[in-house]
């Protein structure tokens, strides 16, 4: 054996370049946690203040900073398990949200005071059916005469989430299972008038997660939260990206944070019955559509636009669906009550109190009685502009315009549904109006012959989601709209043909 001769100042200069590693990261990453095998090369990250004091159980935090470091812990624990344990992960919260859903709906209604009891619990089993998981993870291969190319869905890591009071839980849960999904963990300032059930629906995730993974705060929630904590969210280097669900002044300060925002923003769906419509059927529909939870869903109809030849046909066929009819007159004293012009803006907004009310207290603050029983109230308004059809009222009333022919419903359906992108509906037999009003609206779901609820896989095909991206166009959102896309390309070689 020959004897190796080990020049003592080599070996210093190596040991002091692998300490300045372990100092600064390896790489600009996080160095690998001890005993937890090798990282995987994930950013981690700029340094988070607070990252060895983030000890708060199960999601619960009051500060943005512990609840940052908190989530970049859980997100790289994520990033050492497998696909299929994201998958457990996204299971133990669908699972969650079906057999608690009664009792989650009860604590949400309390909460929020807004809304029809009696589907809360079936907006959170509607996530365990429509929230898309890591099947959509489908990798993409290239190969030819020069070897391979694949490209992944890579998560960003930490994903700054904004929750509407509309749905506080169901859109957390649907959020943590699409983000999860995608390798990622959350940090949620919820609405302050739902924080309480966002926080107790992530403890329940979370410990759940826990218990079977041994990963802990993967959804972290910041309890009292205010607008300055949304800002500090929306400021933190160490959140990679924002998903903001909410109304205008959501979305417009998520846009100006400098960080990249998928926004689902608000709506005014209109509804276009033509003469050709099975009308009958379309007053099923609109009804359906229009008091789920009370109207509280941004996709649900909101203004109705009919051809006056079936107008008196369509009313009738209202009322056999369960609605009340108010007089026009009537219509107006309800928007005096109920909507205010802003007077910045001139846009017509909800007033709060009314927001997801029961149709029987919403017409007696007109002094209008009408039966328990009754889903919805609606009623002829003289105008287009009328402030029922202008406003995105989130209230079971549906204003109603007698239009003098298909051009004209197109036309005002375009002008109410303001640029939204959002969402819009036709009854009609008639492919051409379909087509017309569908191109003329460019709308992220146009919903035919149908409630509403269909366009986001509630009675249609397809899949869906709490979170309808449609100002910043990545749509009804899923696992691949939190991911990026990672290429991986072997020259010459692999291909095996
Ligand atoms: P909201 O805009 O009052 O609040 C939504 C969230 O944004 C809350 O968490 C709130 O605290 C926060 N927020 C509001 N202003 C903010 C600001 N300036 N900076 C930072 N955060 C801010 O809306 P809401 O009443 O809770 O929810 C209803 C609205 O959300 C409607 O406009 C509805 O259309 C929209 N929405 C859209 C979708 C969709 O998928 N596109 C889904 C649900 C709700």
């Amino acid at each position: 054996m020959s004897q190796v001769q080990v020049d003592e100042s080599l070996v210093r200069n190596l040991v002091e370049k692998v300490l300045q590693h372990v100092q600064t990261g390896w790489g600009g990453r996080v160095a690998p946690t001890p005993g937890a095998g090798v990282a995987s090369p994930v950013s981690a990250g700029p340094p988070v203040r607070g990252a060895v004091q983030a000890d708060s159980r199960f999601g619960q935090f009051t500060d943005v900073d512990q609840a940052v470091a908190a989530a970049r812990v859980a997100h790289r624990a994520l990033m050492q398990r497998s696909l299929a344990q994201r998958a457990v992960a996204c299971d133990l919260i669908r699972n969650i949200c079906t057999v608690q859903a009664d009792e989650l709906g009860r604590m949400e209604y309390e909460e929020t005071k807004i809304g029809h009891p009696p589907h809360k619990p079936e907006k959170l089993r509607l996530v365990s059916r429509i929230a898309q998981g890591i099947e959509v993870l489908r990798s993409e291969c290239f190969s030819g005469d020069h070897g391979l190319t694949v490209e992944e869905h890579a998560p960003w890591g930490v994903i700054g989430v904004i929750t509407p009071v509309t749905h506080s839980l169901p859109t957390l849960a649907n959020n943590a299972v699409n983000m999860i999904a995608g390798g990622n963990s959350l940090v949620v300032n919820p609405h302050p008038s739902g924080w309480r059930i966002a926080a107790h629906g992530a403890r329940l995730f979370n410990q759940a997660i826990y218990e079977k993974l041994g990963i802990d705060n993967l959804i972290c929630v910041i309890g009292s939260p205010t607008l300055e904590s949304a800002q500090k969210i929306f400021k933190h280097p160490g959140v990679d990206i924002l998903c903001v669900t909410g109304g205008p002044g959501a979305v417009a300060a998520a846009m100006a944070s400098g960080k990249r925002a998928i926004c689902a923003g608000p709506g005014n769906p209109p509804v276009v019955v033509d003469a050709s419509a099975d009308i009958a059927n379309a007053a099923r529909c609109i009804v359906e559509g229009a008091t789920f939870d009370n109207n509280l869903l941004c996709l649900s109809e909101k203004e109705l636009f009919v051809e006056a030849a079936i107008f008196d046909k369509l009313m009738a066929a209202l009322t056999n669906a369960g609605a009340c009819r108010l007089s026009p007159d009537q219509m107006d004293k309800l928007a005096a009550a109920c909507i205010d012009k802003d007077a910045a803006t001139g846009h017509y907004i909800a007033r709060r109190q009314f927001v997801g009310a029961e149709p029987a207290a919403i017409a007696r603050e007109i002094g209008v009685e009408v039966p328990p029983a009754c889903r919805m109230l609606f009623g002829q308004v003289g105008t287009n502009l009328h402030p029922f059809v202008q406003a995105e009222q989130m209230m079971p009333v549906m204003p109603v315009v007698s239009c003098r022919g298909f051009d004209q419903c197109v036309e005002f359906a375009l002008q109410a549904e303001h640029g939204f992108r959002h969402t819009a509906v036709i009854h009609s037999r008639l492919v051409d109006h379909m087509t017309q009003m569908g191109k003329a609206m460019d709308t992220t779901l146009y919903v035919k012959n149908g409630p509403s609820l269909a366009g986001d896989a509630a009675g249609g095909e397809g899949y869906g989601s709490y979170s309808i991206a449609c100002g910043t166009g990545e749509g009804v959102t899923t696992p691949l709209t939190f991911t990026r896309t990672r290429r991986c390309t072997m020259v010459d070689n692999l291909r095996i043909i």
